[in-house]
């Protein structure tokens, strides 16, 4: 069954983990503008040089960047069947822009999710944060202590910190998403898929058990 999902909140509160569980549990992808953007950073190429400087601050990269990313990946055959938009929508003009490529393509959303957390456990959350730079796999120094390698049996690689989970990038973070995001929530609110507020906080499993219960209520986890 596919669905056409978009999973918002502030930085640390889950979306990327929740979003790739939706994401399995419908069958589709999750497109999340930030990975879109971290692979074009890693491979050095032309776009990811004209963001480097935005992503390292904190800051958000030009709407126009991230809208010609969402459209390219809405092009791309893998997303025809539904998609779990992670990190994107970010401000106002991008929810208009992805408006206007859904309308394009005559679908609509079938739900616009809103996880919420506390800011303290948002900073405890991203600065314990560790990445395995081989296989993706997110985790916490709560649960790997630091220096240790990827807990994947399979992978073993160094864990290493996003560049941009450091404690004074990610003050800015947080600012900058309360300016330019969440006037997004209001906005969904009043739209026609309205917005569904899901409490983040508690276990991965916890958080994903609310986020099915509240799809299966609105009747779309069947
Ligand atoms: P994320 O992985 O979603 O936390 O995004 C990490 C960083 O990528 C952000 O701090 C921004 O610099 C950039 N980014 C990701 N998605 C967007 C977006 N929709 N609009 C603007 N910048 C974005």
């Amino acid at each position: 069954m596919g669905a056409r999902l978009v999973i918002m909140g502030p930085p640390g509160v889950g979306k990327g983990t929740q979003g790739e569980l939706l994401a399995e549990r419908f069958g589709v992808p999750r497109l999340s503008t930030g990975d879109m953007i971290r692979a074009a950073l890693e491979a050095g190429t032309p776009l990811g040089e004209r963001v480097r400087a935005y992503y390292e601050a904190g800051e958000l990269v030009p709407d126009e960047v991230v809208l010609g990313l969402v459209a390219e990946a809405f092009d791309g055959s893998e997303a025809s069947g539904g998609f779990v938009l992670d990190g994107f929508p970010r401000t106002v003009p991008q929810a208009d822009g992805l408006g206007e490529l859904l309308a394009a393509r005559g679908i609509g959303l079938d739900a616009v999710l809103s996880l919420e957390a506390p800011e303290e456990e948002l900073v405890d959350r991203i600065s314990g944060r560790r990445v395995c730079a081989a296989c993706g796999l997110v985790t916490h120094v709560r649960a790997v202590g630091e220096a240790a390698a990827c807990p994947d049996s399979d992978c073993r690689a160094g864990l290493i910190q996003r560049s941009d989970d450091r404690a004074e990038t990610v003050r800015n973070r947080l600012a900058v998403y309360g300016a330019q995001t969440e006037p997004l929530l209001a906005y969904y609110a009043r739209s026609e898929t309205g917005l569904t507020a899901v409490d983040g906080t508690g276990t991965l499993e916890a958080v994903r058990d609310r986020l099915f219960e509240t799809l299966r209520t609105a009747e779309m986890a069947g």
